[in-house]
């Protein structure tokens, strides 16, 4: 039993049958719509208490038809981590980092391509393609391999070794191509024919963005319904901010939230790739595909944005902004937070660490109000990008002289 009725096209309000395969409209992203109205009448926010701990647990938000078909490598809610130190550090005294890189696979990519599987296999797919520049590759295959369907991942070249070996790892047929991850799509819609693939990439079919909703479920929940001032999110192809703003609309509208005021969302990227960040300064609801993108952070080099007004729509509409920081300072801030938290910080995160800095200093953020930062990965999953040179030690030791040197 599900709440959902219908598809609708996010450019123009097509309406399509949610029981049929439907990929995009128009070339552009697919809601998924509830309603909302039986939900509000039917449920109690309160039934969730007797609930497993997980992104499953909202069922009525969640396109799942059947329960016993959820595939699932124990997705438990993410810890919602308040950090003190790096805080003080960055000028906000309630700041938070919602720490994804827990869940299987090491990151969020885990929510919306469990979600998206389930799906598949609900709808009879057997054949799972995906092109990707980092995680979401071995997220797919991890859950394709727990569906028992066919994974096929096509990823850059130089994509971290460590998305390289998760995907072969988890049994999909992985394979490198020499160019982007846009050149990467472009060679599997020459494969569509032959192949009759069902293509799971960002936005372009709708069950992702679901997953990614339960990232804003859960936090409102962890929150006592009540949402932080501000959220910065790593933004690529965006499904996340697009998910979690998604899910604040519906809660707002279900009457399960305890005020009014929903989040700023930050859309924050690298300077390397910034293609909404461009789009948001020139006032466009479009952005350009971005030339010769290039970020350590694998996960922010999306240089075109199938869902670019989705993500631009969210930013405005929330009074938030889209902006951007230099590797070398994304780097830096990734460091600090785990030196100062313990956290395993991702580069992506980094930049939003980055970005909150300059936003306290030009007074975008309030020193005292709720600010949550997304930890979207296991900072272990980029070895060449975090790699440090530890100093040797040898016999015999000049102990005082090591106790004395800082850090
Ligand atoms: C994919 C990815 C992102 C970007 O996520 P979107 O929701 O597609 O914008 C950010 N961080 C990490 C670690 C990722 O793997």
């Amino acid at each position: 039993m599900s709440y959902v009725t219908h598809l609708e096209s996010a450019i123009d309000g097509t309406r399509l049958d949610h029981r049929t395969v439907e990929t995009t409209h128009a070339d552009r992203p697919l809601w998924v719509r509830y309603d909302l109205e039986r939900i509000a009448h039917e449920v109690d926010r309160d039934e969730l208490l007797h609930r497993d701990q997980s992104m499953w647990r909202y069922q009525e938000l969640s396109p799942v038809e059947d329960p016993a078909s959820i595939v699932s490598l124990g997705e438990r809610m993410s810890p919602l981590i308040r950090c003190e130190r790096l805080g003080q550090e960055l000028g906000l005294n309630q700041l938070w980092i919602k720490d994804e890189s827990q869940l299987p696979t090491g990151s969020f990519k885990s929510r919306g391509l469990a979600m998206a599987v389930t799906r598949a296999r609900e709808l009879g797919i057997s054949r799972l393609v995906i092109p990707t520049a980092g995680n979401a590759g071995g997220a797919m295959a991890a859950y394709a391999a727990r569906a028992g369907l066919e994974a096929w991942v096509f990823m850059p070249s130089d994509t971290p070794a460590v998305n390289q070996a998760e995907a072969a790892h988890y049994g999909a047929r992985a394979y490198l191509v020499d160019g982007l991850i846009n050149d990467c799509a472009a060679l599997i819609r020459t494969g569509n024919a032959a192949m009759g693939w069902f293509d799971v990439s960002t936005l372009k079919e709708p069950y992702r963005i679901e997953g990614k909703k339960t990232m804003g479920l859960e936090l409102a929940e962890q929150s006592s319904w009540r949402l932080p001032g501000a959220i910065l999110y790593p933004t690529g192809g965006g499904t996340g901010l697009i998910g979690m703003w998604k899910a604040f609309g519906e809660l707002a509208t279900i009457g399960w939230l305890e005020s009014a005021d929903l989040p700023r969302m930050y859309a924050c990227q690298a300077e390397g790739c910034a293609p909404i960040v461009t789009a948001y300064e020139r006032g466009e609801r479009f952005a350009t595909s971005f030339p010769n993108p290039t970020t350590v952070a694998s996960g922010l080099r999306v240089p075109a944005a199938i869902g670019d007004f989705m993500i631009l729509d969210a930013v405005r509409e929330s009074g938030g902004a889209a902006a951007a920081a230099s590797d070398q300072n994304l780097l830096e801030w990734a460091a600090r937070a785990g030196a100062l938290e313990g956290i395993a910080v991702c580069p992506e995160t980094g930049a939003c660490l980055a970005v909150a800095h300059d936003l306290v200093a030009d007074g975008q953020l309030d020193p005292d109000e709720p600010v949550v930062v997304f930890n979207t990965g296991a900072a272990q999953k980029y070895l060449e990008a975090i790699a440090v040179d530890l100093p040797e030690i040898s016999q015999p030791v000049d102990w005082s002289a090591l106790a004395d040197r800082q850090g």
